[in-house]
């Protein structure tokens, strides 16, 4: 009897009492005299951060007798949770990337030490796989992957603009199922690409309606955030009720009033997803700080129809002189929506596409003594089909969704846009610094902890004693963007370290070239 008492007393104090932290508990790392943002949300406030292992052992004060293999004096310093990026095109292609790319400083050196992989619709079906395997490749950033409604339409249907088939959408359901078994956080779309776009909302409600018993996120480059088909409106509905029917988070990738007819409307968005929520559906966001969204000319310019089937079929159409003028009708008007052929700054390609890169296209339609959309039409067909940055957003829109609670910080980093390289330290300085827009606790909480919330991110986003040590030590004050349109690729600077799951991936402000990333897979 006493045995036993004493037994089950023992195991209780174990649970009960705190663990005190031992003289001889060496850490690996400490970090003392810094500002701590906890990603909460919070207001911050000085204390230490310890991390042993792969994991924060307390955050606040410092215990007594405390030793350290590494100390940090982050005095003048702001310590964070390492930032989330949920929308980003960084990891697209795992795992098929070279080391550079998987090693992604882009990312780290803003301080992003967790990306997205899928979106816009784009995420792998084979999910294991693809996670296993970049793993043993070695990756610099955690990673969590979103399966992708592009991925399985493109499989199961090609590149058709038919509806799909009853046996269709039972096999596009078998791949959705397939990939939520293996550890994606959700399903991804991006309804405004050919051919995503041929899939008309009762298709998406039933293909998605896969991951229902899996929970998760809907996360989406939505049908429209201009006035192209159905409007951004009708478009933000559509994206709501795709999530919201089969009970996942509807996220609204890269929230945005594209062009000039939507320009003054984003409190009318807003509101649209504050009445859903009145609804009991939940509904989040992401953006990015930049009034130059990123995406190819003939997604900006060409009528869907007339990419149904492929290029091959483009070229029919376009050889065909009735067709031809219709689908330049149809880029002149989408030209238009987006600001004119100024606005259009051609940023990415082929080498065939060396020639125009940085030029815009009302340049490039000067040189070549066209019409700019018969230039753009020419470039396409030519298989020129550019990256383009297209200036079609204005600040007061960028301000109003950045100020609203429920709207994440992401990069949509891509390839030849600066917001691949440069998003976060952009978005501290001009609308936490410069303007400000918003706080500083609100800017890191947007970006570590209420992205771990929403995605299901276990021990990430926040730091609190027992999280995994994905920590930042910076000051704000010498954050640069240092990308720009011109030179893109430019690594941010001023971020002083970094350390991903507790191994130190930019050290003293020089990157450390470690591969200390995980690929996160739910359970
Ligand atoms: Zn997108």
């Amino acid at each position: 009897m006493t045995v036993l008492f004493s037994r089950v007393w023992l195991s209780l104090a174990a649970v009960l009492l705190p663990q005190p932290l031992i003289a001889q508990d060496t850490l690996d790392v400490l970090i003392t005299g810094g500002r701590i943002y906890d990603g909460t949300g919070a207001l911050p406030r000085e204390g230490a951060v310890g991390i042993r292992g792969d994991r924060l052992v307390f955050v606040g004060a410092l215990p007594p007798n405390t030793v350290a293999r590494r100390r940090i004096d982050a005095r003048g310093q702001i310590v964070t949770p390492g930032f989330i990026d949920p929308h980003t095109h960084a990891y697209e292609g795992l795992p098929r990337l070279g080391l550079e790319r998987r090693r992604n400083l882009s990312s780290l050196m803003q301080g992003i030490t967790t990306v997205v992989l899928g979106a816009d619709g784009r995420g792998p079906v084979d999910v294991k796989t693809v996670l296993d395997s970049s793993e043993a490749l070695g990756l610099g950033t955690n990673t969590y992957a979103l399966t992708g409604f592009g991925t399985v339409r493109s499989r199961v249907l090609g590149n058709s603009s038919a509806p799909a088939t009853a046996a269709q959408i039972a096999a596009m359901r078998a791949l959705i199922t397939k990939a939520m078994q293996e550890g994606a956080y959700g399903v991804g779309s991006g309804l405004f690409y050919a051919p995503q776009s041929y899939a008309a909302t009762e298709e998406v409600v039933a293909v998605v309606s896969a991951a229902a018993p899996f929970g998760g996120v809907y996360d989406t480059h939505q049908r429209d955030e201009s006035s192209y088909s159905i409007g951004l409106f009708a478009s933000t509905r559509e994206a709501i009720r795709i999530g919201c029917e089969n009970g996942l988070t509807t996220n609204i990738g890269h929230i945005k009033t594209l062009g000039v007819d939507m320009w003054g409307k984003a409190d009318s968005v807003l509101a649209i997803m504050r009445a859903a929520r009145a609804r009991g559906c939940t509904v989040v966001a992401d953006q990015y700080p930049w009034t130059a969204s990123g995406t190819g000319l003939s997604a900006a310019l060409m009528p869907r129809w007339a990419q149904a089937g492929g290029r091959d079929s483009l070229r029919l159409r376009a050889a065909d002189v009735t067709q031809r003028a219709r689908i330049l009708a149809d880029m002149r008007e989408n030209l238009r929506r987006r600001g004119g052929d100024s606005t259009l700054l051609l940023i990415d390609g082929d080498a065939n596409a060396a020639p125009y890169i940085g030029k815009t296209l009302a340049q490039v339609a000067a040189a070549a003594g066209m019409p700019a959309v018969e230039a753009a039409l020419d470039l396409v067909l030519r298989g020129i089909d550019m990256g383009v940055a297209s200036f079609n957003m204005i600040e007061a829109d960028i301000e109003a969704f950045m100020r609203d609670p429920h709207v994440m910080t992401s990069s949509d980093g891509s390839d030849g846009h600066p917001r691949l390289f440069a998003t976060y330290p952009r978005k501290i300085r001009r609308y936490v610094l410069d303007k400000p827009v918003i706080s500083m606790e609100r800017m890191v909480a947007s970006a570590s902890g209420q992205v771990a919330r929403t995605y299901g991110l276990t021990d990430r986003g926040e730091l609190r004693a027992g999280a995994f040590a994905d920590v930042l030590v910076f000051d704000p004050q010498q954050l640069r963007e240092e990308a720009t349109y011109t030179e893109p690729r430019k690594l941010a600077s001023g971020m002083r370290w970094v350390f991903v799951n507790g191994v130190a991936a930019v050290a003293d402000g020089a990157a450390t070239n470690t591969l200390a990333g995980r690929a996160l897979r739910r359970r």
